[in-house]
């Protein structure tokens, strides 16, 4: 269980993209792109920060919730780590509120 909002995902930017390109150690764009989230004061830096360092915001955006579909900050993941085929659900705060609810504990 993980919770994905934007300082968790400033973070783990610099972990996931060396896992990702470690196939690719030589790569120069790869390693320079590393080394500035490397650098990134991931106290203060801003989801901005990432795109420009990356050229999208594929690595830290808001996540869309499996259940209601909007995009949210406030996710969590849950079920398996996320992978290609992994069962694995992100879910919104609402959801989270309403699951909750549909069991009976008072938020
Ligand atoms: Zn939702």
């Amino acid at each position: 269980m993980k919770h994905l909002n934007e300082r968790e995902q400033i973070r783990n930017a610099a972990t996931k993209w060396r896992w990702q390109y470690a196939g690719y150690p030589k790569n120069s764009e790869f390693s320079k792109i590393s080394q500035k989230l490397e650098k990134l004061d991931v106290n203060s830096a801003t989801a901005e920060d990432v795109k420009n360092i990356i050229g999208n915001d594929s690595w830290c955006s808001p996540m869309g919730c499996n259940e209601c579909g909007k995009s949210s900050w406030e996710c969590v993941e849950l079920g398996e780590p996320a992978d290609y085929e992994s069962r694995t659900a992100h879910i919104c705060r609402d959801c989270l509120v309403a699951a909750l609810a549909l069991i009976g504990v008072n938020t």
